[in-house]
């Protein structure tokens, strides 16, 4: 009996699997139209200046309008995406797309730098490539677009091209900033040589500081961290008003979190960003000489 119920048993489990293989290579597919069919959308999360409160940056973060399952978040699309080497596809997208709308509110008045987040997959010469087409195609200045990678992307960096890539990148004038930062790989080797121009602390130190001085003492060093080496250091994840007090009296600058906003869509996302004509005039030199 134990025998035929083991065994049943597992049947049970190869259907699960079976079903869920096949879920997983349904979405997939789904995912290859979506990027041909153009049904990824982004919202964008503000950076705000912790002493004025006003935004100075936005983070892109992408979303899948399903046409079935409705919105769905990048965790039911971006690991899928990783396993089947599709980031840099889902990257190239969202930097085309970014681009693009931050030249137009760059037109209307909108001085905000664009943070986008980039898979360790895509740190490839094609990276390169992709992002002079969209500066060119878009007129987005270079000093507005920075690039958020991951420690894991810089894991290998020394010995797989992704120095030369990075210093490319730079080399445009876009910047490099290191997200989750104090998460991933455990070597800060790579502070020392690469075009590096802002660290995110991870929201985890973030929202742990207020609760004791040992957790308040990480956010700290990161901070002294960022001063010493010339880095800025934006706080992901702020929530609560303890949280940003603490932060501003550790000297943290930039802060991004649902305290603020949490993404929403772009238009929405630049009414905080709005500046005066005058200091936005010259942010696009060729639309103002079109003017
Ligand atoms: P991330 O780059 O670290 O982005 C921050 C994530 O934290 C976002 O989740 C954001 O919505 C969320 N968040 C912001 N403020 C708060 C807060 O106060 N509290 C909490 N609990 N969460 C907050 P989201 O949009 O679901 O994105 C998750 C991750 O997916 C991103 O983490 C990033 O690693 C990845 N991702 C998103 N869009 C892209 C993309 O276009 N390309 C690549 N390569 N990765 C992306
Ligand atoms: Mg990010
Ligand atoms: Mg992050
Ligand atoms: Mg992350």
């Amino acid at each position: 009996h134990a025998k035929s119920a083991g065994k049943g048993r597992y049947h049970f489990f190869d259907s699960q699997l079976e079903s869920r293989v096949r879920t997983r290579q349904r979405r997939l597919d789904e995912l290859r139209v979506a990027l041909r069919d153009d049904q990824l959308l982004l919202h964008y999360q503000p950076q705000v200046d912790t002493a004025t409160g006003r935004a100075v940056g936005v983070e892109a973060l992408a979303r899948w309008q399903h046409p079935v399952d409705g919105l769905l978040p990048p965790a039911a699309f971006i690991p899928l995406a990783e396993e089947a080497g599709l980031m840099p596809a889902v990257d190239a997208w969202v930097i085309r797309r970014a681009c693009r709308e931050a030249a137009d509110w760059a037109t209307q008045g909108v001085a905000l730098t664009l943070a986008l987040n980039v898979s360790a997959q895509s740190v490839t010469p094609a990276l390169v490539a992709t992002t002079i087409e969209a500066l060119r195609e878009s007129g987005l200045p270079p000093r507005l677009l920075e690039f958020e990678l991951t420690e894991t992307a810089l894991l290998h960096a020394e010995d797989t091209g992704v120095v030369d890539v990075l210093q490319q990148l730079a080399a445009l004038g876009v910047r490099l900033s290191i997200d989750d930062f104090g998460t991933g790989y455990g070597s800060l080797l790579y502070l020392r040589s690469l075009p590096i121009a802002a660290i995110k602390i991870d929201r985890r130190f973030v929202q742990a500081a207020p609760g004791t001085a040992q957790d308040a003492a990480i956010v700290k060093s990161l901070l002294d961290l960022g001063r010493t080496l010339e880095l800025r250091v934006v706080a992901e994840g702020v929530e609560t008003a303890e949280q940003l007090a603490l932060l501003r009296e550790l000297g943290c600058e930039t802060a991004q979190g649902y305290f603020f906003s949490p993404p929403v869509p772009g238009a929405e996302a630049v009414r905080h960003g709005r500046v005066e004509g005058e200091s936005a005039a010259g942010l696009l030199p060729d639309a103002a000489a079109a003017d």
